[in-house]
């Protein structure tokens, strides 16, 4: 019999423009409302991951330039933003929220620009959800007391931020909302891989007026978040990242009164049963996982069928797969652009080696990559063991590990036997089910019949070694208040 094609269409390139985009060649620190050049006189380079060019030439901040952000933000509490009325201070988190809408586009293409991601992504997820988080925390500026009834509610002082690159822009909304609603300054660190969203909103905070000082923009590698993370006048620290650097900030600031929250991996489980809409959930596994290239905290990335639909699900999963577009991040066609690194493409690379090596029974289809870049193909591992590397480890890439089950316990079982529990999603008819799930899988965001699915109002954080806190919704304004 010939072989089956099943794509045999092409769609006619639809790049997004790049006309409206402003990259300077070179960016300084953003230290006490002013562009300052490093006292470490370094810089690096941010590159497109699509086509391996230099975008532009980054400072690189060292614990002196980490210890002058500190001292501007400290300023800044001290003698503007918290006495400030909250009603003043909300104004500008409106304004910010406002200037972001406007300034969408930009963003969105930088975003793709300097991490990789599709442009359909930056446009309808990131950039939008990094808006929405100031529009929702602003409004609870001026009602703190509101939220927490009977308690006196107090800011912290200076926060310092560290995150990471898969959603550059939305991680610093999610940082920066909260800590400035609730009266704190802030420095703030971004991944050295994808900082350029975090300085044009630097330019952004300038153009809303925000008091010079409220936040700082560092930049830098591992050690400039060390220096942030460590410095003794820092009250708060909040980090989203991996887990095992999660670690070393939590035995950093043991016992230095800095209250912490920590947002790290996952390897989340994506439950089918037999009696759920198969197409709708296919589409889910395929939007939980390969979603942004799997660089999610929160992919579904472990994959449980019900035995009675395994079959149907695979071939309509490697059906789906298949149709899937992988190149130019800008192009509105594009469901996957490119890995984050290099470094990131090696790890995941290394993975598939794992997988294949464990005795799993690995898929990718056959579509052409760019030759330049860091590529990998949508890939998903059959008849994977419990055991295995791929089913336990998280890989941060798109790749997706399936188990089947038979039973409701035995699903629960095969879930939670993981260190992560930062999310888990159900597919079923019954909505008894899935309130049986919810209570018994040890994940901080459950979805059911649907899957990576974020709202302001909302909170979000882990189980176990996914961290812990929570942000978003009103318990995201508790990590930023003292409750007396
Ligand atoms: P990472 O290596 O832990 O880095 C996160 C941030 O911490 C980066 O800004 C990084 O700087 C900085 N950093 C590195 N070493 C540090 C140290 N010793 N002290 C202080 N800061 C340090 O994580 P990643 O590889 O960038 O991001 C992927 C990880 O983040 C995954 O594990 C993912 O699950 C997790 N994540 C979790 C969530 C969540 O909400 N739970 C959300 C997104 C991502 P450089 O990168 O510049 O070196
Ligand atoms: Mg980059």
């Amino acid at each position: 019999m010939a072989k089956k094609k099943t794509i045999d269409w092409q769609l006619a390139p639809a790049p997004e423009s790049t006309d409206h985009v402003r990259i300077d060649k070179q960016y300084e620190l953003f230290i006490n409302g002013k562009w300052q050049k490093p006292k470490s006189g370094k810089y690096f380079d941010t590159i497109n991951p699509a086509n391996e060019q230099k975008l532009a030439r980054i400072a690189e901040a060292n614990a002196a330039d980490v210890d002058a952000a500190v001292k501007a933000a400290r300023k800044a509490y001290d003698t503007v933003w918290s006495k400030m009325p909250a009603s003043e201070r909300a104004k500008y988190i409106y304004r910010i929220a406002r200037l972001l809408q406007e300034k969408a586009r930009e963003f969105a293409v930088i975003e793709s620009m300097d991490g990789g991601k599709a442009i359909r992504e930056s446009r309808d997820v990131d950039v939008p959800l990094a808006a929405a988080h100031f529009f929702y925390y602003a409004g609870w500026a001026d009602k703190l007391k509101y939220a927490f009834p009977g308690k006196n509610v107090s800011p912290l002082g200076v926060a310092g931020q560290v995150i990471p690159w898969n959603f550059p822009l939305l991680m610093a909304a999610w940082k920066l909302a909260p800590a400035l609603a609730c009266g704190n300054s802030v420095v703030l660190k971004p991944a050295e891989t994808t900082p350029l969203t975090a300085l044009k909103l630097a330019e952004l905070l300038q153009e809303a007026e925000l008091p010079e000082g409220v936040v700082n923009i560092v930049t830098g590698a591992g050690a400039t978040g060390a220096a942030v993370v460590n410095h003794p006048d820092v009250n708060k620290v909040a980090f989203t990242g991996s887990t095992g650097v999660g670690k070393l900030i939590q035995r950093a600031t043991a016992g230095s009164g800095k209250k912490l929250t920590l947002e790290l991996g996952g390897k989340a489980a994506n439950i089918i049963f037999a009696d759920a809409t198969i197409d709708q959930a296919v589409e889910g596994i395929i939007n939980g996982i390969y979603f942004n290239q799997g660089h999610v905290c929160c992919a579904g990335s472990r994959l449980f069928v019900e035995e009675g639909v395994y079959d149907e699900v695979i071939r309509k999963l490697k059906h789906r797969m298949r149709s899937l577009v992988v190149g130019d991040p800008l192009d509105k066609n594009t469901d996957i652009g490119a890995i984050n690194s290099k470094e990131q493409l090696a790890t995941i690379n290394r993975y598939l080696k794992f997988g294949v090596a464990d005795g799993a029974e690995m898929y990718a289809p056959t579509c052409d990559l760019p030759t330049r870049g860091y590529w990998c193909r949508p890939t998903l591992f059959l008849n994977v063991a419990q055991s295995a590397r791929i089913a336990q480890e998280e890989i941060f890439g798109p790749v997706l590990a399936v188990q089947t089950f038979r039973t409701v316990d035995e699903v629960i079982q095969k879930a939670n036997n993981t260190p992560y529990g930062l999310s888990a999603g159900v597919w079923t008819d019954k909505g008894s089910k899935i309130f049986n799930l919810t209570s018994k899988l040890r994940a901080g965001v459950i979805w059911a019949n649907t899957y990576n699915k974020f709202d302001p109002t909302s909170p979000f954080g882990g189980y176990k070694e996914s961290g812990y806190g929570r942000e978003g919704g009103l318990h995201g304004l508790g990590a930023y208040l003292r409750l007396n």
